[in-house]
């Protein structure tokens, strides 16, 4: 199989815009121009279903990438781990905002749909080829 160093570059171009859009990518089909691409969906609404997002163990909450500082209370960003921008200290150990639970396993990819709260997710999938 032989394509043009430009038409790579559409090609690849092409896969990105995917990627960014949730697909995952497989290789092309019996080389091809062709690929299978896939993605986990709501089977209720068909909103992206987000794999990578996490709720609490404990309260079923999702996790907002905040945390409660164990010092002063107040919800800050997961980046100020170490530094509560509020009163300056260590915030401490990242728990649940929601139940306040913490520890190993506390949180596990989500298991609802950001969209509708619908518990069940499928697999789309189609062949493309550009
Ligand atoms: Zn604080
Ligand atoms: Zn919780
Ligand atoms: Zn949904």
């Amino acid at each position: 199989m032989h394509i043009p160093t430009e038409k790579k570059r559409e090609i690849v171009l092409n896969l990105f815009e995917l990627i960014k859009k949730k697909w995952e990518v497989y290789m092309p089909l019996s080389g091809d121009n062709k690929f299978i691409i896939l993605k986990t969906v709501c089977s209720k609404c068909g909103a992206n279903w987000y794999v990578d997002e996490k709720e609490c163990f404990s309260c079923k909450m999702r996790y907002l990438r905040a945390i409660k500082c164990h010092n002063c209370g107040k919800i800050v960003a997961e980046e100020n781990l170490r530094h509560c921008p509020n009163c300056k200290s260590d915030v401490g150990i990242r728990g649940c905002i929601n139940c306040n639970k913490k520890g190993d396993g506390q949180f596990v990819p989500i298991t609802f749909c950001s969209k509708c709260g619908n518990r069940k997710n499928k697999f789309e999938w189609r062949i493309i080829s550009f």
